[in-house]
C-alpha cells in the first residue's frame, strides 16, 4: 500500500488519494488547463499537481480523467496496461547493456501485468554496415553473423526472474528473423525447451547475393522501393513459416526513413501493406504495435479491415527504461478500434474480447475530507 499524501493548503477542500499499488511516478508536470481547483498529491518524493476533477477517477477510473493532463510517466502508471510482449534481454545478442532481473523490476514498478522476453535469433548473415564498429567480433569480411541464443542460460535466467517477481507473468520467447528461411535451425532451439511466445520478424532483405536491412538498403535504393520490397516478403514469410505467432514491427523500416522524403506517409503504400496484412490475417497471426515508433492509426484500421483480429503491444525494450514506452498511446489507439484485453493479460488482446480496457489495474480510491464528509 502506497499512501498518496496532500498538501492541502491553500484552504480548500482537500482529498486523499490513496494509491492501491505501489507506483514510481518520477516527474510532474502542474496540469493547470484543467485545475479549477488544484491540489497536491505527492507519490512517494516528486510531487504531481492534480486537478480537483480527478476526484472523479474513483468513479470513472485513472484513465479517461488524466488522460493527457499529466505527464505520460504517470499516465503510463496508471493505465490498464497490456504485457509488453517484446522485450529484450542481456541474452540477445545485441544487446549488451540489456537486464533480465531490472526489467522485472522495472515491469513490477511501472504495473505491467506481464512481459515476454523475445530475444534475438538471426540466421540470416548480413550486411554489417555501421553496426561493424559495434559488433567487430561478429563481423567478417563486411558480413555479421550474430551469435547463437543460449537457451539453456537464458532459461535458467527466466526461472530465476519467475521465482523472485512472483506477481510478474514473465513468458519466454524469441524474434526470430526471417523465419521462413531458417527452418531446421529454429526447430533444433524449439527443441530445448519451451516458447510461449514467437515473433517472427523481417529485419533483412535480399540484396544480390548478400541480404541488408533497411537502413543499409535506404542509401543505395530509393526508400519506397526498398520499403515495397520489404513489404512483399511478408506474405512470403507467413506462407512459409508457421513458427511465429506474431509479426514483429511491420513498420520497421520506417524507424530509418530518409528525412529528406519527409514524413512517412502509409497512403502512399495503401496497396501494399493491405497485401501483407491481409496475408498475415489468412494466416491467424496477431500484429504487433511495435512502439518504437507509434504504429500509423492508419496501418490499425486497415489491419482489421483486412480481417486482422487480434494485436500485441511491444516495446521492443533493449534496455529496462524502455520498458512499455508509448504503451497508454497504444492501448488507446487499439481500443479505438475495437480491440480488446483477454481475462488474460499477457494474451493478445482481440476483437471478440469483451473485456472492458478502461479497467485501470491500480485501483483508485478518494476519500473526501472536506467538513461534512
Ligand atoms: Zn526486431
Ligand atoms: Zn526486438
Amino acid at each position: 500500500m502506497n499512501d498518496a499524501e496532500f498538501d492541502d493548503a491553500p484552504k480548500q477542500r482537500s482529498r486523499l488519494v490513496t494509491v492501491a499499488r505501489g507506483v514510481d511516478i518520477e516527474c510532474g508536470t502542474p496540469a493547470r488547463h484543467l485545475v479549477p481547483n488544484p491540489i497536491l498529491l505527492t507519490v512517494r518524493s516528486p510531487i504531481v499537481q492534480v486537478p480537483a476533477a480527478a476526484a472523479l477517477i474513483s468513479l470513472l477510473g485513472v484513465r479517461r480523467t488524466l488522460a493527457g493532463c499529466v505527464l505520460p510517466g504517470w499516465q503510463t502508471d496508471r493505465m490498464d496496461l497490456p504485457a509488453d510482449s517484446h522485450v529484450h534481454s542481456e541474452w540477445s545478442w545485441d544487446t549488451d547493456l540489456g537486464a533480465m532481473d531490472a526489467t522485472c523490476a522495472r515491469a513490477v514498478a511501472l504495473g505491467l501485468p506481464a512481459v515476454a522476453f523475445t530475444e534475438h535469433v538471426d540466421f540470416t548473415p548480413f550486411r554489417a554496415g555501421d553496426l561493424a564498429e559495434k559488433f567487430g567480433h561478429l563481423v567478417t569480411d563486411g558480413i555479421l553473423t550474430a551469435s547463437e541464443l543460449d537457451v539453456e542460460g537464458y532459461l535458467e535466467s527466466v526461472e530465476k526472474c519467475r521465482a523472485k517477481y512472483p506477481d510478474l507473468r514473465i513468458l519466454t520467447g524469441m524474434e526470430v528473423g526471417q523465419p521462413h528461411r531458417h527452418a531446421g535451425e529454429i526447430a533444433d532451439l524449439l527443441a530445448q525447451g519451451t516458447f510461449d511466445r514467437m515473433i517472427g520478424s523481417l529485419h533483412c532483405i535480399p540484396d544480390g547475393d548478400e541480404y541488408a536491412e533497411p537502413w543499409e538498403l535506404f542509401p543505395h535504393y530509393p526508400a519506397d522501393a526498398a520499403f515495397r520490397q520489404y513489404l512483399a516478403e511478408i506474405p512470403r514469410m507467413v506462407a512459409e513459416s508457421d513458427v511465429f505467432d506474431v509479426l514483429g514491427h511491420i513498420d520497421y523500416p520506417v524507424r530509418f526513413w530518409p528525412e529528406a522524403l519527409g514524413p512517412f506517409d502509409p497512403n502512399v503504400f495503401e496497396d501494399e501493406l493491405r497485401h501483407a496484412l491481409r496475408a498475415l490475417a489468412a494466416g491467424e497471426r496477431a500484429l504487433e504495435i511495435n512502439t518504437r515508433r507509434p504504429l500509423d492509426a492508419t496501418i490499425l484500421a486497415w489491419w482489421r479491415e483486412e480481417g486482422g483480429q487480434r494485436v500485441t503491444f511491444g516495446s521492443d525494450a533493449h534496455l529496462p527504461e524502455a520498458l512499455g514506452a508509448g504503451f497508454a498511446e497504444a492501448a488507446a489507439m487499439a481500443e479505438a478500434h475495437g480491440f480488446r484485453p483477454d481475462t488474460k493479460p499477457e494474451n493478445p488482446w482481440a476483437l471478440t474480447n469483451k473485456r472492458r480496457a478502461g479497467q485501470p489495474l491500480l485501483a483508485v480510491t478518494i476519500h473526501d475530507r472536506s467538513p461534512g464528509n
